[in-house]
């Protein structure tokens, strides 16, 4: 038995690691057993402090950076020290979806996977960028020198925070690297949905259900109308659907309903096929009939992540792929993260699910498939020694 099998005995199921073979495991199992839930604000400030150790360890100089959208928000901005060299940007996050009380909170190891809050999503992610920066730092400091790493810890409510300053300081980079995990087989992400969330709302008149029926103008029954018609633009074939998710209207049985509201949430890739949409549903609500008032509030819209922004990059880890016989293949998905924003911005390509993957993602069954580890960390450091710029 290793020392490193020694150190986990209490938590292992019987089988240990090879010797060596994983050295970053305390590191993670630290990280993993560190809550930073979004709304865990010391839990959050404690993982950003433990990643930038990690960061100076790998030679890095790291510093908060706090947003000016919520002032109770930083980013980490890690750099070689040569900042003007940098052209491939890390990405990560180090919040994950689990509360402060959840009891699923330790990290525990198979031979052959790894479960825990937020192994793959991104603590792993995180533990693989800090292994690479190591490995370049020794077999290619010329490429280390390019790398910049920029972490946010709102992803997983949007980056509300942050958005602006990581797509600020990957202006004038050649690619960025998102080391979130990618499918549960272990595809690369080549496109991601845009997403759309709007609220149609109608308004009627009230009466008494039984005293003055015909007075009323139902609110309820239009909206139910409009749901079926808009709910039928869904087009999977063209990535495009439409969920109705939340339906409100009305007080009581025995008043005619004055007012009802649909939440939609829209995905898309093509940003037409939204603005069709929104089109159809402005056009249905101009004309109600008479005595009827509606609108549209949108609230979110996310650009689309286009294959234009991935295909080149895919295609040399295609190439690097085949030759160290590890199988490269990627999907769509219809998720929202930091790529779809940062694809906005102009010459830079993404590659998207860069981490090590695995299956549970926001569930209590979340686990690494070990293995995804080194071979991913073995296509991305050949990626980056081989990039030219
Ligand atoms: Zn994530």
């Amino acid at each position: 038995m290793t020392t490193l099998a020694l150190l986990y005995s209490t938590l292992l199921p019987l089988h240990c690691f090879a010797s060596g073979s994983t050295p970053w495991l305390p590191q993670l199992k630290d990280w993993v057993e560190t809550n930073s839930s979004t709304s865990n604000p010391e839990g959050i400030s404690s993982m950003r402090k433990k990643l930038i150790k990690a960061l100076e360890s790998a030679g890095l100089q790291a510093k908060e950076i706090q947003s000016d959208v919520d002032p109770t928000r930083y980013i980490i901005e890690a750099t070689t020290g040569t900042a003007d060299e940098a052209k491939i940007a890390f990405i990560g996050h180090i919040d994950t979806v689990f509360p402060k009380d959840s009891t699923f909170n330790q990290l525990l190891a198979s031979p052959t996977h790894l479960k825990g809050p937020g192994v793959i999503d991104m603590k792993g992610g995180l533990a693989l960028m800090i292994e690479v920066l190591n490995d370049l730092k020794n077999s290619a400091p010329g490429q280390w020198k390019r790398i910049k790493v920029l972490i946010n810890e709102d992803e997983e409510t949007g980056s509300k925070s942050s958005s602006a300053m990581l797509d600020q300081r990957v202006k004038g980079l050649h690619t960025a690297i998102i080391f979130e995990p990618g499918t549960p087989q272990g595809e690369f992400v080549h496109s991601q949905s845009g997403v759309l969330w709007s609220e149609i709302k109608i308004h009627g008149k009230a009466a008494h259900a039984g005293l003055s029926h015909q007075l009323g103008k139902n609110a309820c029954v239009e909206l139910a109308k409009l749901i079926p018609a808009l709910s039928q633009k869904t087009d999977y074939k063209k990535y495009f659907t439409v969920n109705a998710g939340v339906i409100q209207g009305g007080t009581t049985a025995n008043t005619v309903c004055e007012h009802a509201s649909a939440k939609f949430d829209v995905r898309f890739i093509e940003k037409t096929h939204a603005d069709q949409w929104l089109k159809t549903a402005r056009k249905m609500l101009a004309t109600l009939p008479n005595g009827f008032k509606g609108e549209v509030d949108i609230s979110v819209l996310i650009p689309s992540l286009g294959q234009e922004k991935t295909k080149q990059r895919l295609a040399e880890l295609k190439a690097i792929g085949k030759k160290l016989s590890i199988p490269v293949k990627s999907t769509h998905v219809g998720y929202i993260a930091d790529s779809n924003h940062l694809a906005q911005v102009p010459g830079l390509s993404v590659i998207v699910g860069a981490g090590p993957y695995g299956t549970g993602i926001h569930t209590d069954a979340e686990q690494m498939d070990l293995k995804s580890f080194d071979e991913r960390k073995v296509l991305i450091l050949q990626w980056i020694k081989e990039a030219t710029f």
